[in-house]
């Protein structure tokens, strides 16, 4: 074992994991492409990208390359009352990629934090406007929205710990999501006798991630969009996953036609390489913060808002993202998880397989040893991050089909 694991490993503590019990996490020598190379010499192809992060597989020399010039350059200024090139650069190309009236972005720098500023903004432009009581926001079951205490709020009940947490966690209702008939009708029953209480309505559109990968239809969000509208509520849309071309699209909501009024960005904003996040609000909801008073200003700001590294990070991966072709390698490997991930559908416990974009998903009745599934994948030679009860693909966007047919056949193997 490597020294400073050895070391390290008394006192580091580890994500989402009971430190009793939890296996030594592999040691990375470096990073290359979609390749994890260890210390042992073993190489294991990514099949996650890092949570989701790296779309542009790792090491990219532009993105290297623009860090490692801003890091000579300015690392990192304050950004009140110091302003530097890569966020405002930034700034202007978020916009340009977003529907007209999404104008003005704030910076932060988890997606956790990201969709805090987006509550607060659905919250006090109303409160600046002298409406109160509104002070609400809708979510869905399944939903995963970040761990902090005010996201843990607008998460699924069981996800987000309500229970554990009661009396500390704000109170937000969490409906299931419009989605047939019967939901349909209970989601807009609940709209008319609650929606005065409300401020907004949040949604992963088009697949909530961390709640297993559960897709629904593009109409889901066009009635979220008109029932929005009708009561008048700031309409949230966290694409911090699905964000930059991971479903298909640059954003998840293009695919449905409409747009939302604050959406949140994190992931793979920066290409995996440095933490970043973005709420982009319309100028609607800019301008109701706007007076001649301080009070109704909006007041956050993280101490590493817009890091000039994340931001110079960013603006090459919209580089990469302008001459790749890169929603064409997500079709294609949207295609190619379609047909070899179906070979699943035949085995003993598997329920479902379903693939949209670049995310492939193996459901299976239930996982009942998740740390003895990822050491049979990491035996094949691959990292794949098994949770709840599917096991799932979303690897980098250049992932080479040979690699991503190890992927599919090394998910095959285990579960056969
Ligand atoms: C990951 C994620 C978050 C939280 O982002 P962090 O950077 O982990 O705080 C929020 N919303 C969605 C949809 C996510 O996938």
């Amino acid at each position: 074992m490597s020294n400073w694991l050895e070391e390290g490993w008394r006192h580091v503590w580890l994500p989402y994991a009971q430190m009793q019990t939890a296996p030594l996490p592999l040691p990375v020598a470096r990073t290359e492409g979609s390749g994890i190379h260890l210390e042992d010499g073993r190489v294991l192809i990514d099949g996650i990208a890092s949570w989701w992060t790296a779309c542009h597989g790792y090491n990219h020399p532009h993105i290297a390359q623009a860090v490692a010039a801003q890091l000579a350059r300015v690392p990192h200024v304050m950004f009140g009352g110091l302003a530097h090139e890569p966020a405002y650069r930034l700034s202007t190309r978020l916009a340009a990629l977003l529907p007209a009236p999404l104008n003005r972005v704030f910076f932060t720098d988890s997606g956790s934090v990201a969709v805090e500023v987006a509550i607060k903004i659905a919250v006090q432009s109303r409160l600046n406007r002298g409406e109160r009581g509104r002070t609400k926001i809708l979510a869905f079951t399944g939903g995963y929205h970040g761990d902090t205490f005010g996201t843990m709020a607008i998460c699924d009940p069981e996800e987000g710990m309500h229970a554990m947490f009661t009396g500390l966690l704000p109170e937000h209702p969490v409906i299931p999501l419009p989605r047939d008939g019967a939901s349909t009708a209970a989601f807009d029953a609940f709209l008319e006798a609650n929606a005065h209480t409300l401020a907004g309505i949040i949604v992963e559109p088009l697949v909530q991630g961390a709640g297993g990968m559960v897709l629904h239809p593009p109409q889901v969000l066009r009635h979220l969009r008109r029932a929005a509208d009708a009561h008048g509520l700031t309409l949230i849309f966290d694409e911090i996953f699905t964000g930059f071309g991971r479903t298909g699209t640059m954003f998840a909501f293009e695919q449905a036609g409409v747009a939302p009024d604050i959406i949140t960005l994190s992931k793979a904003l920066t290409g995996g390489t440095l933490p970043l996040a973005a709420t982009i609000a319309t100028d609607a909801l800019f301008e109701a913060f706007l007076s001649a008073s301080p009070a109704t200003a909006l007041m956050h700001g993280p101490t590493y808002m817009a890091n000039a590294l994340g931001c110079a990070a960013a603006n090459a991966s919209l580089d990469l993202f302008e001459r790749e072709p890169r929603l064409a390698q997500v079709a294609a490997i949207s295609a190619q998880m379609a047909h070899e991930l179906a070979l699943c559908r035949a085995l003993p416990g598997v329920v479902d397989v379903r693939v949209l974009g670049a995310i492939g998903v193996v459901e299976l009745a239930e996982i009942a040893n998740p740390a003895a599934l990822r050491m049979a994948l990491v035996a094949q030679g691959v990292w794949i991050r098994p949770f709840r009860n599917i096991l799932y693909l979303t690897p980098a966007f250049t992932i080479s089909p040979d690699e991503l047919s190890r992927l599919c056949a090394a998910i095959f193997r285990v579960l056969s």
